[in-house]
């Protein structure tokens, strides 16, 4: 069966799943980890996605979520009902996940000019919390593909996690980083939260060895990730 164009195979046993405006990504092993969810209502084409690359939802262990914008866990508590696996977040963003802190305006810098594009947005966003069963932190590694690590890389968002598979020099970057024009480029001033964390981050994303990025609005790079990166920290590295 020839796999709808919205699934794209970023690298083996990875996918990504083209989404509206958005992406949720697919790690195929002996159980299936999912990475984001999009925006709410998503959950179908997920589901669809995770058939078409012939896995049964009953194979899902767990989802991770990159960071709590809305394009990214809007369909967390749909999943979460219709699959029952358990969620990880990083320990920062965990209690707004749980609803122990009110979720935070996802549109940090330019609220007087973008209160009104922003309220609709906001106005649909009635996140219903869900128990964070694995909570994250920088470094952790989880048994998926050979070993999955989670990279603490704030500044889009506080508790922002690009993940890392080293035997597929894979990095899931996120929002941490966009790709326009043939070039990496750091992430939407608008939705960002610390733009000079989010060039440190980079930074720390330029140590790995990475053959593959793969980004949540952007196809993926694959091939010569590391020099892609190490070449763009360079360009970005904050002054001092
Ligand atoms: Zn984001
Ligand atoms: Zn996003």
């Amino acid at each position: 069966m020839q796999p709808p164009r919205s699934l794209i195979e970023v690298a083996p046993r990875v996918y990504q799943v083209r989404l509206r405006g958005t992406s949720s990504f697919l790690l195929l092993d002996s159980r299936v980890t999912i990475v984001d969810t999009g925006t709410v209502g998503s959950g179908r084409r997920i589901l669809e996605a995770l058939n078409a690359a012939g896995r049964r939802p009953d194979e899902v262990e767990q989802i991770i979520i990159t960071h709590y914008h809305p394009d990214h866990m809007g369909s967390l508590p749909e999943l979460r009902q219709r699959l029952g696996m358990r969620t990880a977040v990083h320990v920062l963003e965990a209690p707004f996940v749980e609803g122990r802190l009110p979720m935070p305006n996802v549109f940090p810098r330019h609220r007087n000019v973008l209160s009104r594009v922003a309220q609709p947005i906001l106005e649909r966003w009635p996140f219903t919390p869900v128990p964070v069963d694995l909570v994250l932190h920088d470094g952790d590694e989880l048994p998926v593909l050979g070993g999955l690590r989670v990279v603490h890389t704030p500044g889009h968002t506080p508790g922002h996690v690009c993940l890392y598979v080293r035997d597929l020099a894979l990095l899931v970057v996120g929002d941490a980083l966009q790709y326009r024009r043939g070039a990496l480029d750091l992430p939407s001033r608008v939705f960002t939260e610390d733009m000079d964390e989010a060039r440190r981050s980079v930074a720390k994303l330029a140590l790995l060895e990475v053959q593959t990025i793969a980004f949540s609005h952007f196809r993926p790079v694959q091939r010569a990730g590391s020099e892609h990166l190490r070449r763009f920290a360079l360009e970005v590295a904050p002054a001092g």
